[in-house]
Order: C-alpha cells, then sequence, then structure tokens
C-alpha cells in the first residue's frame, strides 16, 4: 500500500524531535528529513525544564541525557541587597529540594549530533540538501511539491512530493518568508551570548548569599539567573565533551528600559562589571570556547524577535521551533514550546489522514500558541521591573505558581491537545493587545507599597515561598488532569497575597486604606471560585467527548505519549 508521506524541512533540533515523535505515534507514515550541512555556527538553548525533559524521556532520550548532560535542580534567581555596587549580597531563590521531574542543562552541540545520529538509524529517511521552492498543493494538484538542491558535487535538483510538510528550517525560515507569514511581537529584546571554558568554578562559591540552605543537590546546577536595569543574564553550566569546565553565558535586554547594548565580550565585562562583579571576575578566569580554529563561540542579536500570522494550515503545512517564532528564553520554555507544537502537528495530520479535520480543531490550536505568546508579552513588561528585587521576585514566585499548576500539569495529560480545554486556557491566558495589557507584575498596588517601603532587601520582604507554591510531588504516573492542582494555584493566590499584605507596614491614610480593603475583597473573590470550581467540574479539567471534532485524537490521560511502535 502506498505510504502518505511528510516531508521535514531542516535537520537541527525541531526537525529531529518531530521525526522521532512522529515516527512513533505515526509510524504508518513516510518521513524524510531534508536539512542542510550547517557550516560551524553558534548554537543556543541549553536550559531545559520539566515539561521538555518529559517529552524527551517519552521519545526515549532519557539515557543520552543522563550519559552526557548535566542535571539542572531549577532556575535560581540572584537579588541584589542593595543598589551599592561594592555590596555583594544577594537575597537567593533557590530549589528548596528536587521536584520528581528531572530537567537537565544541554551540551547542545552534542545533544543535536547525537539526536540527528539516532534518527539515522530509524526508519527516518534524510536527504542532505537545500529546499529551494515549494508548489503547494491545489484543488488540481494533489501533492505538495518541494524543490530541493542536493548537496553532491552536481548539486542534482529533486523534486519531492508530500502530503505534509513541516518547516523546521530555522532562523531562516523558509516558508514564512515565500508567503510573507512574518508579524512583529508585542515588545523586541536583544540578547548576546557566548561560553566560556577553564574557568574558576570556585568563584561561585564567593557569591554571598542570602538563602534557605539544604543538602539537596550541589547549587551550581542550576540555570543561575541575575537582573539589573533592564536586562538580565543566564549562567548555564554545560558538559563539555572533553571534560573540561564549560558555562554557557548571556545577556537579554531591552535599551527602551534602560539597558546598555552588549555586542561583545569587552561591552559584557564593562557593563555587568557594574552590577555583578562576580560574574566578570568568573569571566576573566576563563577563555572564550571556539568552534572551529578561528570560529569563536560567540552571537549578537539585536531586536531578533519576531512571529508569524499564521502557524499551522488545514492544506497540510506547519511552522515549528525558530521557523515559527522567536522568542525571550526568560524562562527556558523554547524547547516546550518545540514540545508542544510537534504533538499539535502530529494531532492535526491524525485527524487529516482519518479524514475527519476541521477548521475548528485547527484554530484551536493557533489560539492555543497566542495564549503561549501573551506570556512573552507579559515576560516582555518585566524589563521595566528588573532592577526592583520586591516586584521581580514577587512575579516570578507568580509565574512558576501558572508554571507549575497550569500549563505543565496540561502537557503531562495530554489536554493541550483537546479543544474544549483549549477553550478555557486561552481565556485564562488570553492574548490582549499591547495597549490593553495590565501592569508588568501581579497584585501591583500592594507591591507598589512594599517596594517602596523596603530601603533593605532580605529574605522578609523576599522570601523564598518555592515549596508551598510549586507541587514538588507533581507528577504521578497515572498522568490524569488533577482539579487539586487548578484548586492549590486559586488558594495559592490567596496565600501570596495575604503574604504581602503581612509585610507591608500600613498607616492609617485614605490609599493604604483602600488598597487594604481592595485586596482583602479580591482573597474573598478568590475564595468564592475556589467554592465554584470544587463544587463544579472546570473546564480546564474537562475534556471533549472523543467522538467530537476537536478531541484529541490520541486519548486523554498521556496517550499521546504512549507508542505502540517497540523500535525506539
Ligand atoms: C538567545 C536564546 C536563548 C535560548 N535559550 C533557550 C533555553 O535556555 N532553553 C530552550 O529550551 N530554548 C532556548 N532557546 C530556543 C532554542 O534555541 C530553539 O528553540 C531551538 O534551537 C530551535 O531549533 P530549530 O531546530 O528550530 O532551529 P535550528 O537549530 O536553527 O535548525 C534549523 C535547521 O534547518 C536548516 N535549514 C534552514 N533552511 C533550510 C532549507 N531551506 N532547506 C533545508 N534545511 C534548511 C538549517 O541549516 C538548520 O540546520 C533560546 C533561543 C534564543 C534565541
Amino acid at each position: 500500500m502506498k505510504k502518505n508521506k511528510l516531508i521535514i524541512i531542516g535537520n537541527g533540533i525541531a526537525g529531529n524531535l518531530a521525526a522521532l515523535y512522529i515516527s512513533q505515534k505515526l509510524p504508518e507514515l513516510e518521513i524524510t528529513i531534508v536539512g542542510k550541512t550547517d557550516k560551524p555556527r553558534t548554537l543556543v538553548g541549553e536550559s531545559t525544564v520539566e515539561l521538555s525533559t518529559h517529552f524527551f524521556e517519552a521519545l526515549g532520550l532519557g539515557k543520552l541525557l543522563e550519559d552526557k548532560h548535566y542535571h539542572k535542580y531549577g532556575l535560581t534567581y540572584y537579588f541584589k541587597t542593595k543598589k551599592d555596587v561594592n555590596d555583594p549580597n544577594y537575597v537567593v531563590h533557590e530549589a528548596p529540594g528536587v521536584i520528581r521531574l528531572p530537567a537537565y542543562n544541554l551540551n547542545r552541540f552534542t545533544f543535536d549530533n547525537d539526536l540527528r545520529e539516532l534518527n539515522s538509524k530509524r526508519n527516518i529517511k534524510v536527504i542532505k540538501g537545500t529546499v529551494q521552492d515549494v508548489s503547494l498543493k491545489t484543488s488540481t494538484q494533489k501533492h505538495h511539491i518541494l524543490s530541493v538542491e542536493m548537496e553532491d558535487s552536481e548539486k542534482t535538483n529533486l523534486m519531492l512530493e508530500a502530503d505534509w510538510f513541516i518547516d523546521s528550517s530555522g532562523t531562516r525560515r523558509f516558508l514564512a518568508k515565500k508567503l510573507a507569514l512574518r508579524k512583529d511581537p508585542g515588545y523586541q529584546r536583544s540578547t548576546f551570548w557566548f561560553r566560556l571554558k577553564k574557568f574558576d568554578r570556585n568563584i561561585f562559591n564567593k557569591i554571598s548569599a542570602l538563602k534557605s540552605k539544604h543538602h539537596c543537590y550541589d547549587s551550581y546546577y542550576v540555570t543561575h539567573h541575575f537582573y539589573g536595569k533592564g536586562y538580565w543574564i543566564w549562567m548555564i553550566p554545560m558538559r563539555s565533551p572533553d571534560g573540561e569546565t564549560m558555562i554557557s553565558i548571556g545577556y537579554t535586554y531591552r535599551t527602551e528600559q534602560g539597558a546598555e547594548i552588549v555586542r561583545t565580550v569587552d561591552d559584557f565585562i564593562s557593563t555587568v562589571e557594574k552590577d555583578h562583579p562576580i560574574i566578570t571576575e568568573i569571566v576573566k578566569s576563563g577563555e572564550i570556547n571556539t568552534l572551529s580554529e578561528d570560529v569563536l563561540d560567540i552571537a549578537a542579536y539585536t531586536n531578533y524577535m519576531y512571529e508569524s500570522k499564521q502557524y499551522y494550515s488545514k492544506d497540510g503545512w506547519f511552522l515549528i521551533g525558530d521557523s515559527a517564532f522567536l522568542f525571550d528564553p526568560i524562562n527556558s520554555l523554547g524547547l516546550s514550546y518545540v514540545s508542544h507544537m510537534i504533538c499539535q502537528v502530529a494531532a492535526i495530520i491524525s485527524k487529516d489522514k482519518e479524514g475527519n479535520l476541521t477548521n475548528s480543531y485547527i484554530d484551536c490550536h493557533e489560539k492555543h500558541i497566542q495564549s503561549i505568546l501573551s506570556l512573552q508579552d507579559s515576560w516582555g513588561k518585566w524589563y521595566e521591573i528588573m532592577h526592583d528585587p520586591v516586584k521581580l521576585s514577587w512575579t516570578l514566585l507568580m509565574n512558576n505558581m501558572s508554571y507549575f499548576n497550569v500549563l505543565l500539569p496540561a502537557f503531562i495529560n495530554g489536554a493541550f491537545l483537546d479543544g474544549r480545554h483549549i477553550d478555557v486556557f486561552t481565556e485564562q491566558f488570553k492574548r490582549l493587545p499591547v495597549e490593553q495589557q495590565g501592569p508588568a507584575y501581579p497584585f501591583p498596588k500592594l507591591l507598589d507599597i512594599l517596594s517602596e517601603q523596603s530601603k533593605n532587601i532580605d529574605l522578609s520582604c523576599l522570601p523564598n515561598l518555592y515549596s508551598k507554591n510549586i507541587p514538588f510531588g507533581l507528577y504521578k504516573a497515572d498522568e490524569k488532569l488533577r482539579k487539586k492542582l487548578f484548586l492549590r494555584y486559586l488558594f495559592r493566590l490567596i496565600t501570596l497575597r495575604t503574604a504581602i499584605i503581612k509585610r507591608i507596614n500600613w498607616k492609617l491614610n485614605k490609599h493604604h486604606l483602600s488598597v487594604l480593603g481592595e485586596s482583602l475583597w479580591d482573597n474573598c473573590v478568590d475564595f468564592v471560585r475556589i467554592i465554584l470550581v470544587s463544587l463544579f467540574s472546570h473546564g480546564l479539567v474537562k475534556y471533549h467527548k472523543l467522538d467530537d471534532p476537536d478531541a484529541t485524537p490520541f486519548g486523554n490521560n498521556g496517550k499521546f505519549l504512549k507508542f505502540n511502535d517497540t523500535t525506539k
């Protein structure tokens, strides 16, 4: 029997993960990856989170992760206690223990190569070449026809037919350019990064940290985040293949919010020295990594973000990874977006193959992407408060609550593939035009007062509440969507608000009394929501019946990550 054909453009991480997933979920398809051989080029995206790792584990990549990459024990945030540069103290929020789901800091060069190697041994055809053009299918042309220039000495031209194709051509954005799909994001960012080797790791131990002590893991093996006016810095320890100490360092910024432009290591040192001399001490102790004899592992992107007007088409083309949109890596969610999109595309193809794909199912997923991008808008606004440890730290607490109690469980369970769940999710995380978006931080009136009153920053105004807000035992093998988690999220809204109220030195004046009154009222409203959600089933924990056109084609409760194919 003739097999349906899927072509994947691009032999990078997104294309290879898509091939690995779809070849297991829809083994009846004939899958071909068409990819260029890359010249030495810098790669980025080393920090995974529980969501992306869960996907990788399901794909059978667990051994690679354990053997060749470092565990990552969460995101660690460093908040300066005083504006004074010479004050070396930070309030540090790190995970107070180990969550059930692991995460890893990847060496992307190793990981991407291993993934390619793994796929080359599976039933996936790989063609070395560049897709030059595509003729999209029409009512008279049954298939997409892709024209490919091969990498042989004659540069042979090949015409390939496909029922569907996925564009994962990265920042080259093959299809988005052809169809003029580019759209501007809500807020722009710029970024600069490099990798450092042979540095003195002991300098990390000199950081004077106010934090709750624990003995669960070594505090180095996390993604370290530092902040300043209009910028944040990542430091991601990586395992280098030759055993040298290695770390990825990046500076992401918005000049409109007061950050200085950084395009070279010298710029980085002179800018960061003022706020975080400890980081520049680490940089000066090491060497910049090289990719080949004369290519340094350094890159700078200016105003680099973009989106697309459309991501998925009923006509059978899809954009995933960097070819779809480029974003702010502040919460390390890049590969989580890729994981979501691969499964969404597989679900759409599965329905199309069975002849029951509707426009409304595609629209659900387009809406889901807009909700995800609404988070990018919020994070764009965080740059307004990056120099304010009080506002930023409470914002991060709230952000992690949403991730662990709403986004992550919906992925593990597969509810994000169900139209009914998506409707409620997108209502909660609605994307608004920039001019209608609220303040950058939650509980704005309360945090304005607390921030103004907090002259000295310490653990009393910046408590680390992770053990309370994050469900450390979140994962259970049954992968059911638990109403309890959503209720917990609502309950934690009340406790967070109350925790701020308790820290404010209330005065008997009109403004303070009205803010206090409003906040207590908001607590009552959230309490009523909890009662209503516990009495009546909430849409976030309900799906369509499986025969509904907008239901997931894979079944509920984690079945999207169960495979019949045993060849992995
Ligand atoms: C500054 C920054 C920091 C980031 N940090 C993180 C992070 O900490 N965690 C995280 O999860 N994510 C992060 N990301 C995101 C992550 O880097 C991306 O999600 C990921 O690398 C996307 O890979 P890709 O496969 O889409 O693109 P690529 O890796 O670029 O692959 C695209 C491939 O397609 C090939 N190609 C292009 N055109 C054609 C054509 N016409 N024909 C054939 N082949 C073609 C290219 O040669 C290339 O091999 C970050 C992103 C940025 C910008």
